[in-house]
């Protein structure tokens, strides 16, 4: 996978800021459509109340023409009128006009219901949002409401005595007819303008009813889209989530915790590492460096390692790695009774040379006769220079017979060296096997006698 982890971060924030920006827009419409269905349902019942009103107008004009031809009695006559002005917006109307018979609760009602402002049933119904057909509907239904009225008007006048003449004037008086007037007011005609003042009312309902679920069922349609689309960017945003995890999981975390367990391994000695595999990314870069460095630093330390082990003048091993050599072979001899040697060698009157031919020849002496005396040895033999022209070699797996040989072997080719005009070059040689008893110090000491011996007995010698 190629992606950069910059690139990948600002993929997943820009990302989340459009989701963010696609949910806020479709709460912004779900709002919007809510309030919409609010405002539906709101105006449907007012709609629907005002309709109801009218309903129950006609309903009340008709009870108490009813109940005043029955007792005469002039509250009903006055309700009625009452209610003919409250329609036409002549006189104030109870602001619960159709929640109760606003003629029996009077003081109740004007208690909870203060008197709203006198307004025509007409006028209220152009300020909600009826179709002109719904309207027509309600001022037809009002309109044969009034024709109901003249058949009442005609009762009332028939109690009181007065007639219509031939052009329908009330001009004829005679004797009161209360008979007459309960007879109108429940007659077939009567029934009849009755039901004609109801079914513009029941169209109308039907009406507001089937176009106002319409427009509700469309705003739901809208409010449920808007739903879903919020639901999809959360479930969207759930996977981005997950694939992020993974992702995170996958290229950053698990190589850090690789770079860092190699790091720890690598602080303690364990060098040699390889990292493997890794992204092209910014920890991919980060562990290609370290790759890198850890080449660099392998280098320089095995450099160091050599350069602290190695004698700056002849290129063999110093006086150092020879005390840990010598340490390894001894517990070797210890734990498995593996035998070794060591042949200590010192340059004869080397401080004549030095004196007779100069420091530099001196010098050269001592780095060609450590790479002859190399030559002769094993790979698994190892030659120190301990001290100013001191040597040793160090012969793991040998016993001493093979040991004074190898011995000889050096003392011999030494003196075949032609560094010197005039004289030839020739070595001390002591030589000794570890024994049982030895420590490190004292088998020094015996090879070192050792050496002492030959150079007492006439110098370019072996002692063993
Ligand atoms: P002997 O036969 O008894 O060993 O006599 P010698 O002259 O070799 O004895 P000595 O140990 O007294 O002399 C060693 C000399 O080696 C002294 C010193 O100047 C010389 N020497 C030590 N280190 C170096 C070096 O690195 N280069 C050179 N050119 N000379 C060195
Ligand atoms: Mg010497
Ligand atoms: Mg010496």
């Amino acid at each position: 996978m190629h992606l950069s982890l910059k690139s990948f971060f600002i993929s997943v924030i820009l990302f989340n800021v459009l989701l963010a920006m696609v949910i806020l827009v479709n709460l912004n419409v779900l709002t919007t459509h809510s309030m919409k269905v609010k405002d539906l349902e709101r105006n449907q019942h007012l709609m629907i109340q005002k309709a109801d009103e009218l309903r129950q107008s006609s309903d009340d004009l008709t009870r108490f023409v009813r109940t005043y031809a029955v007792t005469l009695d002039e509250v009903y006559k006055k309700h009625y009128f009452t209610i003919l002005d409250m329609r036409n917006g002549k006189c104030d109307k109870p602001k619960d006009y159709d929640r109760i018979y606003w003629d029996l609760l009077e003081p109740l009602r004007s208690q909870t219901h203060p008197l709203v402002k006198k307004s025509a049933l007409k006028d209220e119904m152009h300020s909600l949002p009826y179709t002109t057909k719904e309207i027509q509907y309600l001022i037809h239904s009002e309109a044969l409401s009034n024709t109901l009225v003249h058949l009442e008007i005609e009762a009332f006048n028939a109690i009181k005595g007065v007639y219509k003449d031939k052009e329908g004037n009330y001009t004829v008086h005679k004797e009161s007819n209360q008979a007459l007037a309960i007879v109108l007011l429940h007659s077939k005609a009567y029934h009849k303008a009755k039901e004609s003042i109801m079914f513009p009312i029941n169209e109308f309902l039907t009406s507001i009813h089937e176009r106002t679920e319409k427009e509700i069922d469309l705003a739901n349609a809208e409010i449920t889209a808007r739903i879903n689309t919020i639901y999809l960017m959360f479930i969207l945003d759930i996977c981005i989530l997950l694939f992020s995890s993974v992702l995170i999981s996958i290229k950053i975390l698990k190589p850090i915790e690789k770079l860092t367990q190699l790091i720890y391994r690598y602080k303690n000695g364990d060098r040699g590492l390889h990292i493997g595999k890794y992204f092209k990314d910014e920890i991919g870069l980060m562990s290609q460096e370290f790759e890198r460095m850890r080449t660099v630093l392998d280098e320089k330390y095995t450099l160091i390692e050599q350069i602290i082990i190695t004698d700056e003048l002849t290129q063999i091993y110093n006086r150092k790695f020879y005390n840990d050599k010598v340490l390894e072979c001894m517990s070797l001899y210890h734990r498995y009774q593996t035998p070794f040697c060591i042949i200590m060698y010192d340059i004869d009157n080397f401080k004549n040379i030095n004196d007779s031919y100069g420091h530099s020849i001196g010098d050269k002496v001592l780095i060609q006769m450590s790479a002859l005396v190399q030559s002769l040895l094993r790979d698994s033999d190892y030659l120190f220079r301990i001290g100013g022209e001191e040597f040793i070699v160090l012969l793991p797996q040998i016993q001493l017979s093979e040991a004074k040989n190898v011995a000889e072997k050096i003392r011999k080719n030494v003196s075949t060296l032609e560094i010197l005009e005039d004289e030839a070059i020739t070595v001390s040689i002591g030589v000794a096997q570890m024994g049982a008893k030895d420590t490190e110090d004292s088998l020094y000491h015996r090879v070192d006698e050792l050496l002492y011996v030959s150079k007492n007995h006439g110098k370019n010698r072996v002692s063993s």
